[in-house]
């Protein structure tokens, strides 16, 4: 079979992955949702002009010729909280005691921090300032952070927590976004024993389950363990159907490749139109997919997306990254042009080699910035085996080694970074 680069095979996986219509959710259950249409402020925030200082709310002429040695005393008309309305006024040669966040009251147009500032024991009906203000001295005007009536965030933008918190200050309770996509997740392969279990001859611990879920996880989709599943047809079609009906996608693992029970491509293809591939790169060469109907739930129209990824524990997660994780942004409301994470430019910090064999490498590095000139300096996270998941493991990142002898030390690599 020809091998397909792996640009036109995951084209062909997002083709199959559109957009899955957006949904209403409470702005405390967003985080990492994309939103499906921009958020326009219908207020200022600020909302109206307040301190940004604890200290004295004054008229800025008052201040005049202010000095530590030689302070200027005014009369303390009232006390400002938080909370509370701006009152009382400030005349002529008046001050409002004021604390962080309260409304300016009204004549005062600049605040004299509290530690430039002092009481009398003896004379608490005045306060001596011992520093001139300037007018609007914090002071935090009215819109300064958001302006009522813009466009604060663009449709397709992932909400993070700072966004959350603008959302909550611009006073709306909800936000049309793409859906919290739940993917399942199962492993299949007579070989694996659950972590846990004492294992027997020939036996090995399931770990790709537990990597593949925890990756589901950090892209903001709920991870539904499928669990373990025999290499038998029957079983692995009936853990697809059960999938299918409550996910919106599956990841499998194992059971892809050229051996004699690698059932997973044979079942996919049974149960839904399946596209089986060798790709381009190394490692996970294999790779099938194929969408499967689905019997109920939001997303039906589109049918339930099934990643059929390599068993080699790297492999799987090389390929939830290359294929998986783009297919599903997609499908959460990331923009097209969003959806393939952009490679970085790094220092190979040591040869990086590898022999000519028609394939893209990816190799499992760890990054260091230069403290001098900033660049990230890429070396080998260890042992670069399909197998050797240790070295997956301490990776920040996929050194991209186009076909051919890798790159010396000193030379330029695109790397793909592994935490987001
Ligand atoms: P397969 O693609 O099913 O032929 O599996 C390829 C290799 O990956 C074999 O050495 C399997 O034992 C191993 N493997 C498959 N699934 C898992 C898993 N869930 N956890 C760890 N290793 C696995
Ligand atoms: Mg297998």
């Amino acid at each position: 079979m020809a091998l397909r680069s792996l640009e036109d095979a995951r084209a062909e996986v997002l083709a199959a992955c559109p957009p899955r219509p957006p949904v209403t959710v409470a702005v405390a259950d967003a985080l990492g949702l994309v939103l499906a249409a921009p958020v326009v402020a219908a207020v200022d925030v600020p909302a109206f002009p307040n301190t940004a200082m604890d200290g004295f709310a004054v008229r800025a002429v008052d201040t005049a010729g202010a000095t530590e040695a030689g302070p200027v005393s005014l009369r303390i008309a009232g006390t400002i909280r938080a909370g509370q309305a701006p009152d009382p006024p400030v005349g002529p040669g008046e001050a409002v005691r004021i604390m962080t966040g309260a409304p300016m009251p009204p004549g005062a147009d600049a605040v004299v921090m509290v530690e430039r500032t002092a009481v009398a024991p003896d004379d608490p009906d005045h306060v001596r300032i011992a520093a001139v203000a300037a007018p609007g001295d914090h002071v935090r005007v009215p819109g300064d952070d958001v302006a009522g009536g813009a466009e604060v965030f663009a449709a397709g933008e992932v909400l993070g927590p700072g966004h959350l918190g603008v959302l909550a200050a611009v006073g709306v309770p909800s936000v049309l976004v793409g859906p919290r996509l739940r993917v399942g997740v199962f492993s299949t392969g007579d070989e694996l024993v659950p972590a846990g279990q004492p294992l027997g001859p020939g036996q090995i611990h399931d770990s790709n389950r537990v990597a593949l879920l925890s990756l589901v996880a950090r892209t903001g989709a709920v991870p539904v363990d499928l669990g373990l599943v025999r290499d038998d047809e029957d079983a692995i079609a009936a853990a697809i159907l059960d999938g299918a009906a409550r996910c919106d996608a599956l990841l499998t693992s194992g059971g892809v490749s050229m051996g004699d029970f690698d059932y997973v491509k044979v079942v996919l293809d049974r149960l839904a139109e399946m596209t089986w591939m060798q790709i381009a790169i190394r490692p996970a060469k294999p790779f099938a997919f194929g969408v499967v109907g689905r019997g109920g739930g939001a997303t039906e129209a589109a049918g339930v997306p099934v990643f059929g990824l390599p068993g080699n524990p790297v492999s799987s997660m090389v390929s939830f990254e290359l294929l998986a994780r783009p297919a599903l942004a997609r499908m959460a409301g990331v923009p097209d042009d969003r959806v393939v994470p952009r490679p970085r430019r790094a220092v190979a910090a040591e040869p990086l080699r590898r022999r000519p064999d028609g394939k893209v490498h990816y190799v499992r590095v760890r990054l260091e910035a230069d403290p001098d000139d900033g660049r990230l300096h890429a070396r080998s996270a260890g042992g670069q085996g399909s197998h050797q998941l240790l070295g997956m493991a301490r990776a920040d990142a996929l050194a991209v080694l186009p076909d051919g002898n890798g790159v010396g030390a000193g030379d330029p690599v695109d790397v793909l970074l592994l935490l987001d």
